[in-house]
């Protein structure tokens, strides 16, 4: 441990190779996804990861509130992502802050790049993100509850967003930090990634990267983005598939 003023700094990478909690640079945090919790929404998805809990809920296609938002060409999408007073350690303030209308708006153009919007004009899909527990990559994990909440609602997509942040911790490449790395690190940069097409469709930076190190943070992020779609294409295979034995769907009718 060493100290700057008051604050203790955790050793966040050891002499094996090890981070704080034991994982290696390339390695995410153990995460877990459950589709359609919730039946009241059209779509709904819990995600935990690491100790962040993340719960996403998809309306719609549907009427368009306020009205004025309305687009005769295709529908909108509305994202809000909240984070809940008890999610953190210090009681944040409840309510929209100004982080959580950045999130909530890079979020919504994330989404807008993948959704075929054209299919429903005049109408809303509305988005709710709302993360009860908070340990760093939040957005990242909001963004694949919401991703696996939108497929359940059966919103037409081109293809599933998966995100993970990568940044530099004790000077070297570490693949989804966790608070206290992201809290001393020395970077963050969280990243959504469309895996079919290979294109990113959300990249935020905040700290000190060199050219090398964010094509080396890049490429360690993209492959965590794959590891997490992989993830997200079985949990959605476990919520629909038919389990064996079961009647075929035309002998239920
Ligand atoms: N955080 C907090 N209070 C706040 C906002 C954030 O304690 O009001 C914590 C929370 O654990 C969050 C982390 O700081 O996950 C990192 O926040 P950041 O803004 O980088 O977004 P995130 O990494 O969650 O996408």
């Amino acid at each position: 441990m060493g100290s700057v003023g008051a604050k203790e700094i955790p050793e966040l990478l050891n002499a094996e190779g090890r981070r704080i909690d034991g994982r290696r640079l390339d390695e995410l945090r153990p995460i877990s996804m459950k589709v359609g919790p919730l039946t009241r929404a059209d779509g709904s998805a819990f995600v935990e990861w690491g100790e962040n809990k993340v719960m996403a809920a998809v309306y719609g296609p549907r009427e368009v509130h306020p009205r004025h938002l309305m687009q005769t060409s295709k529908a909108i999408i509305q994202c809000r992502y909240n984070m809940a007073a008890f999610s953190v350690d210090e009681r944040k303030r409840p309510g929209q802050d100004r982080r959580s209308q950045e999130i909530s708006k890079v979020i919504t153009e994330a989404f807008e790049s993948v959704v075929f919007t054209e299919e429903f004009p005049k109408t809303s899909i509305d988005i709710y993100i709302e993360v009860l527990q908070a340990n760093a990559g939040t957005r990242c994990a909001g963004l694949v509850a919401a991703s696996l909440a939108l497929a359940d609602a059966g919103i037409p997509m081109a293809d599933l967003v998966a995100s993970v942040a990568v940044g530099k911790v004790a000077g070297r490449i570490a693949l989804d930090l966790k608070k206290e790395e992201d809290n001393f690190g020395e970077a963050d940069m969280p990243l959504a990634l469309v895996p079919q097409s290979g294109r990113l469709v959300l990249i935020q930076m905040e700290g000190h990267m060199n050219r090398d190190e964010i094509r080396e943070a890049l490429d360690l992020g993209t492959k965590g983005c794959r590891e997490i779609y992989e993830r997200m294409r079985q949990a959605l295979r476990t919520r629909y598939e038919v389990p064996a034995g079961a009647p075929a769907p035309e002998a239920m009718a």
